[in-house]
């Protein structure tokens, strides 16, 4: 059981799990590739105190390997769901299973949106998880929506198998080699349509496609996804001056909870979410021994 799991590797998520490691808790990160952060993008970089004249690639190298170097675990991965156990959480790392007893979501600007009607048939027809929920539709037809480059191929080659057509929805040229029953189609998912259940996707062009599943592979989740009952303020993650989310060990830094969107904000953050983190492990640990304490002197 980890103390803390950070999702997001970008400079809030790195500046939490540094302090998290270095107050002796047990932190892994687990994020997408450096590349994938928002700062990455950056030529020059010259509003961060002492480090002057940095593109972003060099300064998120410098943060991951400052992290690395004390101690933090990266995983590289995509976390998709996370589930409340009670008195901890369970997340969906690539489909393993990780337990913590806190969260800091550090996720940078929401940019993953559901499209219309997709939150409506969630669990009825829609997922995100083709090994955890292929199997659902053997000999069926099903749609896939592919919006990851990197990770939609081992999906599609696992689908392929089950089902009996998969339509494979794409904004990019695909260039694996699928099986007969993959159609490709290049366009974009405008509105996924049921009734009781899902029944089919309208795409940008207005063509409309029926199947009995669809499976949509985003480079990240819709924060609504991730964290079920998670309170948003519009498109931003509504925290208090602690970096607490309205759930219980659930905290949020850097872009995600709002502007500004500078890495002095995401770092400073991190910070205060990862040192409140410490201190709510601590209390939360202190109470369960004093209660232990209680029924052994009863
Ligand atoms: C072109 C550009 C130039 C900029 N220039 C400056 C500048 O000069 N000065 C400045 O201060 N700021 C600048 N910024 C802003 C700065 O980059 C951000 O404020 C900062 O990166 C925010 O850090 P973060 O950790 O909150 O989010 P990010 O750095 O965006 O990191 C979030 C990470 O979480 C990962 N992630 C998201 N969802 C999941 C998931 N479900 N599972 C796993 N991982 C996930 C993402 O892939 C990403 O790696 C610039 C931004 C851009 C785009």
């Amino acid at each position: 059981m980890l103390d803390i799991a950070i999702i997001g590797a970008g400079p809030a998520g790195l500046s939490a799990a540094l302090n998290g490691v270095i107050r002796n808790k047990k932190v892994e990160i687990f994020g997408k590739k450096p590349e994938t952060s928002a700062i990455f993008k950056a030529e020059n970089v010259n509003n961060y105190l002492g480090m002057p004249n940095l593109t972003g690639e060099e300064m998120i190298d410098q943060f991951l390997n400052h992290a690395l170097d004390v101690g933090v675990k990266f995983n590289e991965a995509l976390v998709s769901e996370i589930y409340d156990m009670g008195d901890y959480y369970t997340l969906n790392v690539d489909n393993d299973f990780v337990d913590a007893k806190t969260i800091l979501v550090a996720t940078g600007i929401p940019k993953a949106r559901f499209v219309l009607g997709e939150e409506e048939y969630i669990g009825r027809g829609v997922s995100y998880c083709a090994t955890c929920d292929g199997m659902l539709y053997r000999d069926r037809d099903i749609i896939v929506v592919a919006e990851d480059k990197e990770a939609y191929a081992e999906e599609v080659r696992y689908l392929q198998d089950i089902a009996k057509k998969v339509y494979l929805v794409a904004k990019f040229d695909v260039k694996e080699k699928f099986n007969d029953n993959v159609e490709v189609i290049k366009n974009r998912l405008k509105i996924v349509k049921g009734e009781d259940y899902f029944k089919k996707v309208e795409l940008v062009n207005e063509i409309e496609i029926e199947a009995e599943g669809l499976f949509i592979l985003r480079e990240t989740m819709p924060v609504a996804k991730l964290i079920r009952g998670i309170e948003m303020d519009e498109n931003f993650i509504k925290v208090n001056r602690n970096l607490e989310t309205n759930l219980k060990g659930i905290y949020a830094a850097g872009d995600c909870t709002g502007k500004p969107f500078q890495v002095a904000k995401a770092v400073g953050e991190g910070l205060t979410a990862g040192l409140n983190i410490v201190s709510y492990i601590d209390k939360v640990e202190k109470i369960k021994v004093e209660e232990k304490e209680l029924v052994s002197v009863k």
